[in-house]
């Protein structure tokens, strides 16, 4: 069997051709330009690289941005009092602090600091409470827990009953898919770095979701034939012989397991490319819910 190779380029690609469209529609109608502020504290290469693509995604779509980069002693309190001007700005319909934030301030309080209707990212402790209950529809879904549903959904367009095993339990990404596989009725088992015989636990899913940080941790005789494989996995490996010196790599055998699986995605081209395309969609959602 070959895999089909999920293209997530080109999905994501047509997502923002839709919010390009209504982002177009809504100015035309007299509404807001949806507003995106983003908020990078230091000069972590990785995360400068990352808040320039959604700059310019907005950019390419009609949304209005603003980046702010702080220092990297940045306190507490500075941040904080940016985030509550963010808060209130009319202009400003989402707001995404770009993780990670340097030692000397705590992750949580921050996030919990953002107005969780503008919350675009999810993280806010609200929105994660609304999506782990069942009773509540969260007003936004992490932007790459949303990207892999989508992402799945383009090649099994229901989950119903299905065993789904997601390798990593952080509040960014593992956890948050694990709750939203689990709301769209698959059976879910969350693995980490204490989990007892990985790769029997994989070999049960029909959905396998990796997301550790660990390069090429999946191999292929842990991958049940027929699964559909979403590798979130994003590895810089030190290659001194090709162009910039390392290569990107996820967390699975993508070689290995493309003769074995019934769906992959590629890194890089998977996962990555959606995060940003949702995060545009969460943006317009934030503008169309709470501003004239
Ligand atoms: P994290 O370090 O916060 O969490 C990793 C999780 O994986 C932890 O829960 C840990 O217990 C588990 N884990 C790590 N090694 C393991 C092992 N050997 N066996 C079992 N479990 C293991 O990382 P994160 O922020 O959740 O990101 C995970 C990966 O996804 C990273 O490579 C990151 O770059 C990538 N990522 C990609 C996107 C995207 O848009 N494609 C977005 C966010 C994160």
């Amino acid at each position: 069997m070959t895999a089909v190779i999920i293209d997530g380029k080109k999905i994501a690609e047509g997502i923002r051709n839709e919010v390009g469209i209504a982002v177009k529609e809504r100015i035309a109608a007299g509404l807001s330009v949806p507003g995106l502020a983003t908020v990078l504290v230091g000069n972590d290469p990785a995360s400068q690289i990352y808040v320039r693509n959604k700059m310019k995604a907005c950019d390419r779509l009609g949304i209005y941005s603003v980046s702010y980069t702080l220092p990297e002693d940045t306190d507490f309190e500075t941040l904080k009092e940016l985030i509550n001007q963010l808060n209130v700005a009319p202009e400003i319909h989402g707001i995404l602090v770009q993780l990670p934030l340097p030692p000397q301030i705590d992750e949580y309080s921050v996030l919990s600091m953002i107005n969780p209707q503008k919350d675009v990212d999810g993280f806010h402790p609200i929105n994660a409470g609304m999506l782990a209950r069942k009773e509540s529809e969260p007003w936004f879904i992490p932007c790459t827990s949303a990207g892999i549903l989508r992402l799945i959904h383009s090649v099994q367009p229901d989950i119903t009953g299905m065993e789904a095993v997601v390798i990593g339990r952080s509040s960014i990404v593992g956890m948050p898919t694990a709750q939203l596989l689990c709301r769209n009725n698959a059976t879910v088992t969350i693995c980490h770095t204490k989990t007892v015989n990985l790769a029997a636990v994989c070999r049960r899913a029909d959905l396998l979701v990796v997301a550790a940080g660990h390069s090429k941790l999946v191999k292929g005789d842990w991958v049940k034939p027929g699964a559909i494989v979403i590798d979130v996995g994003i590895n810089r490996v030190n290659t001194p012989d090709s162009p910039k010196g390392y290569i990107l790599t996820g967390d699975t055998e993508f070689d290995e397991i493309v003769n074995i699986a019934k769906a992959i995605t590629p890194v890089p081209g998977g996962v990555g490319p959606m995060t940003i395309a949702m995060l545009m969609q969460n943006t317009l959602l934030a503008a169309s819910r709470y501003s004239a």
